[in-house]
């Protein structure tokens, strides 16, 4: 008999991998039905695609994709709230809202169908990560308007977990909870889980004790070297998962056990990397910022959507047979990114200098402040509990020495005693800009 080589588990083979001209075929078809219904249903859309001068019936392969307008934020913000739904507000069954890291917050719509595909996406993306049928799943993403705690939740369920709907804050009774039901995988930010980690250490509790093996993670930028940390002071794997809720909330994109960037789930989305100055498309492999066209999405379709996130794409075969190409780590957004005496810098680069400093905690916020015509930057760190306060100046010295060299980024560095930078609860709110506003 034939040995078999071993197969990576998968939520759904079939489509997971799809030879990439089946997967383009199936792309064209449903680009095309979404275009029409969003055309047909959406005055927003009826009128840009209007003043652009095309129509629906002219995107004939996936390069057309390029002759459509964007949809950006500010299109939600003006159509709120539900101005941008394509189907009647009936079938509209759960509504959710963006964060608003960035202002106002928008409103999201899932229709049923829409609702089973996201629960269909959120349990591949577990599965990618390596959570399986039979795991407890603690999840720590807020529940409530943000995306993550629903869609994980039905995305674990759908999958065969047990879920604990945990929900953010509270950090002392999640430990508790974590141990007593023996999670298998923590679902939030990698940043609140750092928060767990410190609280578990306070508290005299040793994680890496528990049966918990794999953190799925997403809704925020964080760095390798952050994973390490954080594996190493849980004993556990950690994946990244990427998600917005313009396009569905959790489950757009995960990283599989390869670890070589996040499968972006091509069934249900179009992705196309542009020059963030010129929109105009990139070549492949190219690093500009991410626009997602939705494929299958009903209530709430996407055409051409600006996520203002900056990656690139491949499409190489990755080691798990999946054939979906891959989003490489998001570094952050356009509009986190710093320009501070002509560098360009984003937090999650700061970070990787930071994460595992000698003398300093992996806890850190950027102070954005004018000094005359230049914008200046402070780096806020934490001293650990053992550094003498006499020594807050040479480390924070040595950690200038760092960013300049490692990224050549100009700053001043304020070493805080232990406590002193806001814990995340979610979210972690990494710049603080204090400059005075024109
Ligand atoms: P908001 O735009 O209000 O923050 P969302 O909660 O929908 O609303 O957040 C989506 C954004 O979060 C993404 O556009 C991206 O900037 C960020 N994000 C999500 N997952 C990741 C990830 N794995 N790595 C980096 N950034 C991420
Ligand atoms: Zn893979």
């Amino acid at each position: 008999m034939a040995v078999q080589a071993p197969v990576t588990f998968m939520f759904q083979p079939e489509m997971e991998t799809l030879p990439r001209e089946r997967l383009a075929a199936l792309q064209l078809e449903r680009l095309r039905r979404t275009v029409r219904t969003a055309y047909d249903n959406v005055a927003h859309y009826r009128a840009a695609f209007d003043s652009a001068g095309v129509k629906p019936e002219e995107v004939r392969s996936l390069d057309d994709v390029a002759a459509l307008p964007f949809t950006v934020k500010d299109d939600l913000r003006r159509n709120y709230p539900f101005g941008l739904f394509a189907v009647p507000r009936q079938q509209v069954i759960r509504l959710h809202a963006s964060s608003g890291t960035t202002g106002k917050p928008t409103v999201v719509g899932y229709t049923r169908d829409d609702l089973g595909m996201w629960g269909d996406l959120c349990a591949r993306t577990m599965v990618a990560g390596g959570a399986r049928p039979g795991d407890i799943v603690h999840n720590a993403y807020g529940y409530g308007l943000f995306t993550g705690g629903l869609g994980y939740h039905y995305g674990a369920e759908r999958l065969g977990c047990t879920v604990t709907p945990m929900s953010g804050g509270n950090t002392e009774r999640q430990i508790v909870l974590i141990q007593d039901f023996g999670a298998d995988v923590l679902c939030c930010t990698p940043s609140y889980a750092l928060n767990i980690a410190e609280v578990a250490d306070r508290e005299g509790v040793d994680l890496r004790k528990a049966p918990l093996r794999l953190a799925v993670f997403g809704a925020e930028p964080w760095s390798e070297a952050m994973r390490k940390e954080i594996e190493e002071r849980l004993g556990i794997r950690c994946q990244d998962t990427f998600g917005l809720s313009e396009i569905l909330g959790p489950g757009v994109a995960a990283e599989c056990e390869e670890r070589a960037g996040l499968h972006g789930w091509e069934d249900h989305f179009l992705f196309e990397i542009v020059d963030p100055e010129t929109l105009k498309p990139l070549p492949a492999g190219e690093t500009g910022e991410l626009v997602i066209t939705t494929l299958t999405k009903q209530a709430l379709p996407m055409i051409r959507y600006r996520t203002r996130d900056i990656t690139r794409l491949t499409d190489e075969p990755c080691g798990c047979g999946r054939t979906h190409l891959r989003l490489m780590r998001i570094t952050g957004r356009t509009d986190d990114m710093l320009i501070i005496r002509g560098v360009n810098v984003f937090p999650s680069q700061v970070e990787a200098v930071l994460v595992g400093f000698p003398g300093v905690e992996p806890h850190y916020q950027l102070v954005v402040s004018r000094e005359g015509v230049y914008d200046h930057l402070t780096v806020e760190v934490e001293a650990v509990a053992a550094l003498p306060q006499a020594e807050y100046r040479r480390v924070g010295a040595d950690v200038g020495h760092h960013l300049k060299s490692m990224i050549g980024l100009s700053c001043t560095v304020a070493v805080k005693a232990p406590g002193e930078i806001p814990r995340s609860q979610g979210k972690a709110v990494r710049v603080r800009d204090v400059r005075k506003k024109a």
